[in-house]
């Protein structure tokens, strides 16, 4: 019997006891092709010798030092890399053990840069419906899924969620994209004016949305006019590439796409390929100049921040991705899987958009393409599908409530950067029989 207390307690899991490039083997010998890295992890598949080595390298040079006694030469170089590569002025590394470590320290940066700067009224939290920023409370707060927040709403700090950029589902037919783009994103604004333009601290969104509306990018110029909004009222600019960073989307960082920068940066998921727990919170230097000559301490701190290992691995993962130029690697591979999900998934009938940018891809699920009505909920889609596709050896990540945390479906694929076209090939044949299979 096992004391393991599991995420779904009604399910019982293949134990995996491999990994081999993009496969996880499971005890008996099957093989699953890693379609969604886990949640967007496993970026370079399961046995890299490069990272594999730099985990017993530091292993048998340092474990472990507190942060609050040393600094490590890992951690140093890993911040050292991040910056030299990260848009507009991010400057300081703040290197902590997951997504939601990254959020929460965004958001509490965010509130103690307003308090060095003589603006102690500054604590509204903006973000969006549909997105999300991790299970712990703040950063929970800060979601706005309202399938994640439900049971959990009177601990959740207040925090107002404006619409996302969901082009497929939200943009009226009378509307440009980009008119599309100017609406949703002045809804910023309107909210900022709402809750009094002196009071608002930051705004927070994924450049690319991933769980919660399955590889969802903004159109050309919202993210533009969000930028704009932010400096206009002096409101920090946080974006959570938790999961569409680190190459993923086809750019070492989302937001290069979008040709504009945060003030904070949330990264994590690929930052350790799923070898160790890592992420990370990059901010401007103005931020940091306001810490370090104001009380000259972020009143934050964990335990394991800037672990010399997880820090290891992330130099390797980094290193890895920049040798072997795996980010074109990835908008050519990307390319290649867009144009097999059109082929396999083009004409499908229940498939109402297939969306995305490099390896990380979203199929929305609908009852009705004309419509865009999605299936009833209590259908249980999402869930048979990720069954139905684990029978046929593909791991890919499919979720409920893609429309408002209730209703809607979609499949989210995320395989890792060395991901062959034949396997990619095998992965999309395997999903249409998975689709077949369940609708
Ligand atoms: N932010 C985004 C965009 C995510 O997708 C996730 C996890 O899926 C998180 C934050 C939370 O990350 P973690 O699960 O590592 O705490």
């Amino acid at each position: 019997m096992s004391h393991i207390f599991p995420r779904h307690c009604k399910s019982e899991f293949p134990k995996a006891v491999g990994g081999d490039g993009c496969f996880l083997i499971d005890e008996n010998g099957k093989r699953y092709f890693d379609g969604s890295g886990g949640a967007a992890v496993s970026c370079l598949g399961h046995s890299n010798q490069r990272i594999i080595q730099a985990i017993k390298d530091q292993a048998e040079t340092l474990a472990y030092a507190h942060t609050g006694f040393f600094t490590s030469e890992p951690a140093e170089q890993l911040a050292e890399l991040l910056v030299s590569h990260a848009p507009g002025d991010l400057d300081r590394v703040y290197l902590v053990s997951g997504g939601s470590e990254a959020v929460e320290a965004a958001l509490k940066l965010a509130r103690q840069f307003h308090i060095e700067n003589g603006e102690p009224d500054r604590k509204h939290v903006i973000a969006r419906r549909q997105s999300y920023h991790g299970n712990t409370l703040g950063a929970l707060a800060a979601g706005g899924n309202a399938w994640r927040r439900q049971q959990f709403a009177p601990l959740l700090i207040d925090v107002s969620h404006i619409a996302p950029c969901y082009e497929y589902a939200e943009r009226s037919a009378n509307e440009s994209p980009e008119e599309y783009g100017m609406r949703v994103a002045n809804e910023l604004e309107e909210e900022i004016l709402r809750l009094g333009a002196d009071n608002v601290m930051a705004f927070l969104a994924e450049p690319v949305v991933g769980a919660t509306l399955g590889a969802v990018p903004s159109v050309e110029g919202y993210f533009k006019r969000i930028r704009e909004i932010c400096d206009q009222y002096g409101v920090l600019l946080i974006l959570d590439e938790v999961m569409c960073g680190m190459g993923r989307t086809g750019h070492l960082f989302a937001c290069d796409a979008e040709e504009i920068a945060p003030d904070i940066l949330c990264i994590a998921k690929g930052l350790g390929a799923g070898y160790q727990p890592i992420g990370a919170m990059l901010c401007s230097s103005k931020i940091y100049e306001a810490v370090a000559s104001g009380t000259g301490f972020f009143q934050h701190g964990h335990t394991y921040l800037g672990h010399p290992i997880a820090a290891a691995v992330g130099c390797a993962v980094l290193n890895e991705m920049l040798d072997h130029d795996l980010i074109a690697q990835v908008q050519k591979r990307g390319a290649f899987l867009q144009d097999q999900l059109i082929q396999k998934f083009g004409n499908h009938r229940y498939i109402g958009d297939i969306r995305g940018r490099g390896l990380f891809r979203g199929l929305e699920i609908v009852e009705d393409r004309d419509t865009k009505a999605p299936f009833d909920p209590g259908l249980g889609l999402a869930g048979k599908l990720k069954k139905a596709a684990f029978a046929e050896g593909l791991a890919c990540y499919p979720m409920p409530g893609t429309r408002d945390g209730h209703v809607g479906d979609h499949i989210l694929l995320a395989p890792p950067f060395i991901a062959t076209e034949s396997e990619l090939e095998d992965a999309v044949e395997s999903l249409v029989r998975a689709v077949d299979t369940v609708i």
